[in-house]
């Protein structure tokens, strides 16, 4: 589809970086008063030296705020970073716990107005705009992906379906029925759409579908490769976390090359994860944001663990915030097989670039005496006939030595027929590692 870069939000998505700037100090001044006034980070503001909002004088001053983790989320559970009455809250919204017990943020309408505003920019990004019929095929509930899209749907004055994930079927009736144009929804769910497809004869010709934002979990550009091709679409990576509001924090623009970090709700850094120290432009680390959007819960260098670069060339698009490598995965679900340091975006990298192979696959790491086991279960494609022993095979020992040279890892392979693996309605799980932890 040709580009169309037009914005939604023209002077704020092309401003100049000093006015970018000057207006990130702006509100990182009212974010850090709003702060020292919340239980949580007053002693550590104080601690760093800072009583106020006059303590910081220049963006530089961002390093001289302490770090947030998840733990500290956990800890001052419920309200204990909360800095407006509770009778100006309007809403809350946790965690889908990717790893471990839900954590909570907090809105006010204002809040919710401005959220609502980066995620109808990010849609409109895209190509989108009122004429299109988008079905919001993500979970509902306090995962942010549902209602925060929602939102940004009819923002941009779409027709909104709610149809919720699962249930593919249903989907497709709806798809013909109001003639959808865009969905969104997990990469895996997008996967098994096509492939539900195919099995129900569903005919291509009987959907008007365009496009697809798929986020919520990591995937590789085969993958989006892999859903523009067989579903006839353009796909655009969005990212987003319940911490930072949701959806609508970075997302693609038609040049697909790279995510636009909306720098006027949010300040990025990219760090050393053990050093802290920020790494060099283009360079992999681990994402740190400052939430510039929200009055109601103020979150200062949020250690998000995702691991990206900044790509900092400008974009055909001539939008000037910069923009975000796609997100490989995160520091904590790096695996270490027998010392390997391998995480799972590099497995997928290998499998979803070989034709033959389906679109669900699974990682096995189990422990066989003393040393770890590495086994890739992967659905083969339609066009493989499991009882053909010989190609089938041919196909194993070829996924086999790719996987080899590219991760160093002798990994076991199973070839399973399409539709064998569990399919999850939200985010994939992609890894099944059983052995025991040291604690
Ligand atoms: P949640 O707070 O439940 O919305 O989960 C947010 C987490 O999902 C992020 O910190 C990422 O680890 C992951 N995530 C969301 N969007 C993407 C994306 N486009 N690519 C990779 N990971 C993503
Ligand atoms: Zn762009």
């Amino acid at each position: 589809m040709a580009p169309s870069y037009q914005y939604w939000h023209p002077e704020m998505e092309t401003l100049s970086r000093p006015e970018l700037e000057a207006h990130q100090l702006r509100q990182l001044k009212r974010m850090v008063s709003n702060a020292s006034r919340t239980e949580f980070y007053r002693p550590r503001l104080l601690e760093a030296g800072i009583r106020g909002e006059a303590d910081i004088r220049s963006l530089a001053d961002l390093k001289r705020l302490p770090f947030t983790t998840k733990h500290d989320l956990r800890a001052s559970f419920p309200y204990g970073m909360l800095c407006i009455p509770l009778e100006e809250v309007i809403r809350l919204h946790a965690s889908s716990g990717t790893t471990g017990t839900p954590t909570t943020i907090y809105f006010n309408r204002e809040d919710i107005r401005r959220w609502t505003g980066f995620v109808a920019r990010s849609i409109y990004s895209t190509g989108c705009n009122k004429t299109d019929v988008f079905q919001n095929m993500i979970t509902y509930g306090l995962f942010t992906g549902g209602l925060g899209f929602h939102a940004g749907g009819e923002e941009v004055g779409m027709l909104v379906i709610p149809s919720g994930s699962g249930n593919t079927t249903r989907q497709f009736k709806f798809m013909q029925d109001f003639g959808t144009t865009v969905v969104h929804a997990t990469p895996s769910f997008l996967l098994h759409v096509e492939a539900k497809m195919r099995e129900e004869g569903v005919n291509r010709e009987s959907i008007r579908l365009k496009r697809a934002f798929a986020g919520a979990e990591p995937y590789s550009e085969d993958t989006r490769r892999r859903i523009e091709e067989l579903l006839r679409i353009d796909v655009y990576n969005s990212y987003g976390l319940s911490e930072m509001n949701g959806p609508g924090v970075a997302f693609e623009c038609q040049a697909k090359n790279g995510l636009h970090i909306w720098e006027d709700g949010y300040i990025a850094e990219i760090v050393h994860p053990e050093t802290l120290e920020p790494v060099r432009d283009g360079e992999v680390g681990e994402l740190v944001l400052t939430i510039l959007c929200r009055e109601a819960m103020p979150l200062l260098r949020y250690r998000t663990r995702d691991l990206s670069a900044f790509y900092t060339e400008p974009c055909p698009c001539g939008r000037t915030h910069r923009r975000l490598r796609r997100i490989t995965g995160r520091t904590d679900d790096m695996l270490i097989i027998n010392g390997v340091n391998l995480f799972p975006s590099q497995i997928e990298e290998v499998i979803m670039a070989v034709k033959e192979v389906g679109n669900n696959y699974l990682i096995v790491v189990e422990k066989e005496g003393v040393l770890d086991r590495l086994t890739i279960k992967i659905e083969v494609g339609p066009t493989i006939f499991m009882d053909d022993t010989r190609p089938l095979n041919a196909l194993r020992e070829r996924i086999r030595k790719t996987l080899q040279a590219a991760i160093t890892i002798n990994a076991r392979v199973e070839l399973l027929e399409p539709g064998s693996l569990p399919v999850s309605e939200g985010k994939a799980t992609r890894v099944l590692d059983s052995r025991p932890r040291d604690v």
